[in-house]
């Protein structure tokens, strides 16, 4: 394949987009962006610089001089990787909670959109396929049950050795999904041209077969 496509993909949080969409990036041989690493990113920075949630002008400053980028698969926030910084349960509610301000979505989306124009890309997250990347030539929209996902989590946690009571779990899966449903602003919703796929019961590898065939 020689032209530029964009492959968009959204869903709600723990649904496994990133772990597919990462593969199937090494499989076409193309760039992967994690949009909520960039959501977290910002959150992280806003909570250690102590700037509050809110449209103020510490925001505008902190962003003005935020930079954020992805080499070789890490987050680069201020030319330092967080990478594992901002995969904590705590970076995930600020992540949720930066992202309904217009001025970091705004930040944010700007920098995608660049991203997204320059080459083939795998990008996920929310809005990728509604406001993003509107015109991506694939857009597929990965959905799987919040006990199912909080299921996952609930084992990725006890794997890094960091566990959380399912319970938990779930109920940080459901705050979140209905953070990102009800926001005003780019909420969390399937684009009309999207192809949706429920991954209740189905492995990593046949998802990204069933992703995979959905391109070809
Ligand atoms: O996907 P992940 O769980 O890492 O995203 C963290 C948070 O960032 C999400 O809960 C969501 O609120 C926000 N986000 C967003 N728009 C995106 C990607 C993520 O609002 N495109």
């Amino acid at each position: 394949m020689n032209e530029i496509f964009r492959i968009a993909i959204d869903g709600p949080g723990g649904a496994g987009k990133s772990t597919i969409a990462k593969a199937v990036a090494a499989r076409l041989g193309i760039d992967y962006i994690d949009t909520g690493a960039m959501y977290r990113a910002v959150g992280y920075k806003m909570n250690r610089e102590g700037i509050p949630f809110e449209e103020c002008p510490q925001l505008r400053t902190m962003l003005d001089s935020t930079d954020i980028d992805f080499v070789s698969g890490d987050i680069i926030l201020d030319g330092q990787i967080v990478n594992s910084l901002i995969r904590t349960p705590e970076v995930s509610l600020l992540a949720s909670g930066c992202s309904a301000l217009p001025m970091v979505r705004e930040k944010l989306v700007k920098i995608q959109r660049s991203m997204g124009n320059r080459k083939s890309v795998i990008m996920d997250g929310r809005d990728i396929g509604t406001n993003v990347l509107k015109d991506a030539e694939y857009k597929i929209f990965l959905t799987a049950s919040a006990e199912e996902r909080a299921n996952r989590r609930f084992l990725e946690l006890q794997e890094k050795g960091t566990p959380q009571e399912y319970r938990a779990v779930l109920e940080d899966i459901k705050q979140r999904d209905h953070n990102d449903m009800t926001r005003k602003l780019n909420p969390l919703a399937k684009a009309d041209d999207a192809i949706e796929l429920n991954t209740d019961g189905m492995s990593i590898e046949e998802v990204i077969r069933a992703v995979l065939d959905l391109i070809k």
